[in-house]
């Protein structure tokens, strides 16, 4: 496979007035051609600044990335690249689509012209071919009437058409990566699943790799190849979509997945939710960052951070529970320790 994304030892900081707040804390991973990968966890998590890292979106000063960081494209390094050829990169080879596409459509241009707009600058069309390809997008992301709709101002798109029109101008210049922060949170739930099944299909159809940021692991069950799950800025699991649903091994992924609303249980009990906050990362704790949170906490957990442990070949965990070198616990789930 194709490696298209490779963001190596990323470590992201704001300085505020309080002191330097440690917002992703050396996080490194990769992203395959055509692949869709999740990255989930609460907010504050380091989910969205690590997406916004790629892009080029993370705004320096207040925003510092430590010089030993890399965000390789192709092998291309995307964090020495001059603002000018990243604007490049943004739109033809990555295009993001946020979870307010009322904040990122320009409220005063038709829907069609903002779409062609896109498709100017990036490709080079003339105005009305163009605006003809802008009509093809429409249709493509199921718009009715799209020579219609195409003439009309965001304000009189429904929220999930306009996340429509959103996925048409992120699409329209064929990108190499989609990056989705949230998508879907601030649709209902039957659109939800219709834009996500959008993504999905569109993805096949453009074999385009996309990169999915969503604090909820329900979401990404149908459309995630791999999934990572962050706390804290780190990434403190990863694996295929079977491994984190069906053999998940860190205390706060079996959190998440106890937070899933379920067809198959019975439907009085409430859905989990957990207690406290993530720590404060002016001053991250220097063991697991989970441990005050953590119903299986041991002193170690406290002392040192633990290094990931491979359960597999695409399976990682931090967690002492199932550190080689950690002091011999019985394995809170069962199973071998
Ligand atoms: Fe819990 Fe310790 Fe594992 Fe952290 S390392 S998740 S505190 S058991």
């Amino acid at each position: 496979m194709t490696r298209l994304l490779e963001v190596k030892n990323l470590k992201v900081s704001y300085n505020t007035y309080a002191g330097k707040v440690q917002s992703v804390r050396g996080v490194s991973f990769h992203l395959n051609a055509g692949e869709t990968l999740a990255i989930v966890g609460e907010s504050g998590c380091g989910k969205t600044v690590t997406s916004k890292a790629i892009l080029g979106l993370i705004q320096t000063p207040p925003g510092e990335i430590s010089k030993d960081s890399e965000i390789l494209l192709e092998g291309k390094d995307l964090l020495k690249l001059p603002e000018k050829e990243m604007r490049n990169v943004r739109g033809s080879d990555i295009s993001m689509i946020f979870q307010d596409p009322m904040t990122s459509l320009n409220p005063t241009m038709t829907i069609g012209k903002q779409i062609a707009e896109t498709i100017v600058n990036h490709r080079g069309l003339d105005k009305a071919l163009a605006y003809q390809e802008a009509i093809k997008m429409l249709k493509l992301v199921n718009i009715p009437n799209a020579e219609a709709r195409a003439k009309q101002y965001p304000h009189e798109f429904s929220g999930g058409m306009r996340q429509r029109a959103m996925i048409a101008i992120a699409l329209a210049c064929n990108p190499k990566i989609l990056l989705a922060d949230e998508p879907t949170t601030a649709l209902d739930v039957t659109i939800q699943a219709q834009i996500m099944d959008l993504i999905k299909d569109l993805q096949d159809k453009f074999q385009t790799a996309v990169v999915l940021v969503t604090h909820d692991l329900g979401v990404v069950a149908d459309v995630a190849d791999r999934i990572q799950v962050m706390y804290s800025g780190l990434i403190v699991e990863r694996g295929t979509v079977d491994e984190i649903f069906y053999n998940a091994q860190h205390p706060y992924t079996w959190a998440l997945l106890q937070s899933v609303p379920r067809l198959d249980t019975k439907n009085k009990a409430k859905l989990y939710s957990l207690n406290g906050t993530p720590p404060d990362l002016l001053k991250p704790p220097v063991g697991c960052p989970f441990a005050a949170r953590c119903e299986y906490a041991m002193n170690i957990c406290k002392e040192a951070m633990p290094e990931a442990t491979k359960m597999s070949d695409s399976h990682e965990v931090s967690c002492w529970l199932k550190h080689p070198n950690a002091p011999k616990v019985k394995n809170p789930i069962g199973g071998s320790d």
